[in-house]
């Protein structure tokens, strides 16, 4: 099945193709086959972009999806009470139901926000039933997943081994529990085993020292060899800028939580510094008690924290083509170029909030919002259209989830209401 989306503001972040005022985009067996400013495509199915922004995807480069219950809870919250609510509390009352509505919900509301690819950071792998659950949520979500498992614990070699062989290539990173929570030895048999079997890494560095790693965790990763191209430290915070160049020079990538960072009092984004010190940040939600779950935002706040560090332009890409390079997907997605596969949405450009688009990177980025996103594809197939999910029954899984929710909070001795100050 062929089809071509025609006559919209084609935002295709492929620098060789630019942006067309009005252009087509012809899908042919999930893969983008051309994009033009006038295609002749006999016998297509047609989707009307008449008034639509065609844009990549978004690319959301880590989410703890499984906290999605608890969405907006936390908004109040330092990292320190983050962590002592999410991991202390409510977490080890998490059963594999409860992380499986979790991460379902969140990557429908991902999805339903133009996020077609994303990483699900998991972190309640107390337990392989959580881990089983976790993935089998994003087998049922339509989007482009990875699942990150996140290691805790020692003797984690035969779950990790485990889990590998339930999933496809591209579909599977290790989280590190370094340098916050491992030895530098530790870690190296992590990154050890994640070659072994083919797995990126992720790993989360903020603050300024105090790690079982020593105060320069990036250096120290250096020079035992443990940096390549296959390693997103998320935030990044606080790390200095020699250490953001070793990084750099490894080929790797940095992951920006800029709206999380801000709210949790982090030190600055690194995003201006990542890029003076050759990186290409992508963009990430982490999680979702404390922060909304919609790239739009992420870029907002990215570019307001770096106002003068970054442009619009910057930011745009970060959440799309910067995004599928830090996930290794660059030649499948993240930008409108022939031969990748069709992930991308429909903005809707007549919404009285963006009207008249004139610089279409400028607009989705200082005034974008969830509400302008019409259609998501993802490899050519329609998951939201006319700004409805397609094959997704809401009303049930929000009664599901609210019962988990609910659940949770009873077992947890906790009130919803931001009257819980953990
Ligand atoms: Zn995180």
């Amino acid at each position: 099945m062929n089809t071509l989306v025609r006559g919209g503001l084609v935002v295709s972040m492929d620098p060789a193709v630019g942006t067309l005022a009005r252009g087509d985009v012809l899908v042919e067996d999930g893969r983008i086959a051309a994009v033009g400013s006038s295609i002749d495509a006999a016998g297509a199915e047609i989707v009307d972009a008449t008034g639509k922004i065609v844009l990549p995807g978004f690319v959301d480069t880590h989410r703890h999806t499984w906290q999605t219950a608890f969405r907006g809870v936390g908004a109040d919250w330092t990292f320190d009470q983050y962590r002592a609510a999410m991991h202390g509390t409510l977490g080890p009352h998490y059963r594999p139901e409860d992380v499986y509505l979790g991460n379902l919900l969140g990557r429908i509301e991902a999805l339903s926000s133009g996020v077609t690819t994303m990483l699900d950071w998991f972190h309640r792998a107390d337990r392989p039933e959580n881990a089983d659950a976790a993935i089998q949520a994003l087998r049922d979500a339509p989007g482009r997943s990875i699942f990150c498992y996140g290691a805790a614990g020692p003797d984690i070699e035969p779950e990790i081994r485990r889990v590998r062989a339930l999933l496809p290539d591209d579909d599977m990173a290790l989280g590190l529990r370094g340098p916050v929570m491992s030895t530098l030895d530790e870690t190296a048999a992590d990154v050890a085993l994640a070659r072994e079997l083919g797995l990126r890494v992720s790993l989360h560095v903020h603050g300024t020292g105090g790690w079982p790693h020593g105060d320069r965790p990036i250096a120290a990763m250096r020079d035992r060899g443990l940096l390549d191209d296959r390693t997103t430290v998320v935030h990044g915070n606080g790390l200095s800028d020699d250490q953001l160049a070793m990084l750099a020079d490894a080929g790797g990538s940095v992951s920006v939580s800029p709206d999380v960072e801000l709210k949790m009092g982090f030190e600055p984004p690194v995003t201006g510094r990542a890029l003076a010190a050759g990186l290409r940040p992508s963009l990430s939600i982490d999680d979702c008690p404390s922060a909304g779950g919609d790239m739009f935002s992420a870029m907002r706040t990215a570019l307001a924290a770096e106002r003068g560090a970054v442009t619009t332009r910057d930011v745009l890409a970060f959440a799309t083509l910067d995004g599928a390079r830090a996930l290794g997907l660059e030649a499948r997605t993240g930008s409108l170029t022939v031969g990748k596969d069709a992930d991308f949405v429909l903005l809707d450009a007549e919404d009285p909030s963006v009207f008249p688009v004139g610089d279409a990177a400028g607009t989705i980025v200082a005034a974008g919002h969830p509400g302008l996103v019409d259609s998501v594809f993802v490899a050519g197939r329609a998951v939201k259209r006319h700004g409805r999910l397609l094959d997704v029954d809401l009303p049930k899984l929000r009664a599901r989830l609210l019962e988990s929710r609910d659940r949770i909070a009873e077992a947890a001795g906790i009130a919803v209401d931001g009257s819980w100050v953990p």
